[in-house]
This record gives structure tokens, C-alpha cells and sequence, in this order.
């Protein structure tokens, strides 16, 4: 059923029950976000997609649309609320761009761009996470990691559906962890997804550095707004 929806005072006809990220994205209306992946279920970890829907902040992944909704993407406390989002993300982690193999093809870094973030106004951590090597064809360099869950959720081992990924411990013992007996079962464009559906560069693939020029990358040719970019949802 099509309804209507305010966004930023303007007038949009959308699908009743749609995700508001997915609606304000077909309006036109491009709003951040780094766990989402489009036409798959919300994970609502980074809360980077965050706008007021009748004044309240809230994650536009999460919330489905109404009609009469008023929702503020643009509105300052918002916009900078986003930012500081992202800010931490950087501040927690070791995000060292100009030496990152994934760079120029990081989420993480387009989307630092997009928010026009210079420097992350929380003080830098630096974690010391020991990075794994164990998998055959896959490596983790864990101080990059932004606990986003896309992995853990979105790449099964295709036989059992179990999860290759996880998450251990908490706050700031927290680490992903990869199951290597199961990793070693992943076929290379199993791989290739685990690789492109991480939004940082913590899931590298092994013997396959700087494989394309940097100048030629994927949000260096394209912009982070198109979300038809997105990896796909692997499938169990
Ligand atoms: S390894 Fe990548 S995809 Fe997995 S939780 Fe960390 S940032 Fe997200």
C-alpha cells in the first residue's frame, strides 16, 4: 500500500512497511550507513544510519515507515550525531587508511569521507588485537574490526548454515574470531563475498595484496551513495 512520508519537509510517496533507509533511498535521499546491507535483515550494531523520525533519533534500518512520518535526515544535531558515530568507529580501531590494503574500497573510509569527518574528536585507542592467520585462505587483522555482525550473520558455511564468524568477549575485550576448520571449507567466491561484505579492512584474503590499483577502486570510481555496490547475502 502506498503511503506518505516527510523527509527533510518534503513530501515523498513510499511502500507501506518498507525500512526507512530503503525509502528515503529510493526518494533520493542518501543516509549513511555501515551494518545495513540493502534488502537483507537490519543488524542496527553502528547506528550510523541514525535520523529523527518525529523528533526522536532513531536507526533508519530499524524502523519501518508509516504514513505521516516526519523524518529529519539533514537537521544539524542529527547530521553531527552521525558523524560522532563514525568518529568513535575510527577511534576505536587501528584505521591506518594509507597503508590499508582495503582502502579506497573500504565502507568504513567512504563513509568518513561522506560525513566529512577529519579527525575523530574521542581520543584514539589503538586496541592491540593479535591478528589471525589460522585459515588457509583468509585473515583477520582484528584492530580493524567495527563489530558491525555483517560477517557473523551474513557468511554461512553453505552445507550446515553454521557461522563462520563470531564475536568474543565484550566492550573492550571484545573480538571477531573465525572458525578456521569451517573457512577452509568456503569456496573462493565464498571468500571473495566474507572479503567485500566486511565494510573495514578486517577480513583480507591471503596471497591477494593490492590486487587493484589504488585510483581504481571501488569508491574511488563510484560513490559510496550507490548502494547497488553492496555485496549480496551469501546463502547457507
Ligand atoms: S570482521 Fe568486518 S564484517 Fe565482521 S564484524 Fe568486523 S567489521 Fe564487521
Amino acid at each position: 500500500m502506498s503511503i506518505r512520508i516527510k523527509v527533510d519537509g518534503v513530501e515523498v510517496e513510499t511502500e507501506g512497511g518498507a525500512a526507512l533507509i530503503d525509502a528515503a533511498a529510493a526518494a533520493g535521499v542518501y543516509i549513511p550507513a555501515l551494518c545495513y546491507l540493502p534488502g537483507h535483515p537490519a543488524l542496527g550494531t553502528c547506528r550510523v544510519c541514525s535520523v529523527k523520525v518525529d523528533g526522536r533519533i532513531v536507526p533508519a534500518c530499524t524502523v519501518t515507515v508509516t504514513d505521516g512520518m516526519r523524518v529529519e535526515v539533514a537537521d544539524a544535531d542529527v547530521t553531527d550525531a552521525r558523524k560522532a558515530l563514525v568518529e568513535l568507529l575510527f577511534a576505536e580501531g587501528t584505521h591506518n587508511c594509507p597503508s590499508c590494503e582495503k582502502s579506497g574500497r573500504c565502507t568504513l573510509q567512504a563513509v568518513g569521507y561522506e560525513v566529512g569527518m577529519l579527525v575523530s574528536r574521542f581520543p584514539y585507542q589503538f586496541p592491540r588485537r593479535v591478528a589471525d592467520h589460522a585459515a588457509e585462505h583468509l585473515w583477520l587483522d582484528r584492530d580493524r574490526c567495527i563489530f558491525c555482525q555483517r560477517c557473523v550473520e551474513f557468511v554461512r558455511d553453505r552445507d550446515t548454515g553454521a557461522k563462520i564468524f563470531s564475536i568474543s568477549g565484550r566492550g573492550s575485550h571484545a573480538r571477531i574470531e573465525i572458525d578456521a576448520e569451517l573457512a577452509d571449507r568456503m569456496p573462493p567466491e565464498q571468500i571473495r563475498t566474507a572479503v567485500d561484505i566486511c565494510p573495514t579492512g578486517t577480513i583480507l584474503a591471503k596471497g591477494v595484496g593490492y590486487d587493484q590499483p589504488i585510483g581504481a577502486r571501488r569508491y574511488e570510481v563510484e560513490s559510496v551513495r550507490d548502494r547497488t555496490l553492496e555485496p549480496q547475502r551469501e546463502t547457507p
